[in-house]
């Protein structure tokens, strides 16, 4: 494991999280997701907020 963890600030939402050996984002809060951008990383950590990251990450593994 490791990575390195940096500070993502989007639009004043500033969250923690680690980068994988790519320089992708890993979301914080599943640890599977990954994210090229700020954007997409905060996107879908507020969609972890309101509870569906299930279809989310479903629709992520379908687009790569
Ligand atoms: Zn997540």
């Amino acid at each position: 494991m490791g990575g390195d963890v940096v500070v993502v600030d989007y639009e004043g939402s500033i969250v923690y999280a680690k980068v994988n050996k790519d320089g992708l984002y890993v979301c914080p809060l599943c640890e599977v997701a990954l994210f090229q951008s700020p954007r997409d990383l905060m996107l879908h950590i507020m969609a972890h907020a309101k509870g569906y990251t299930e279809k989310l990450a479903k629709i992520k593994k379908e687009v790569e």
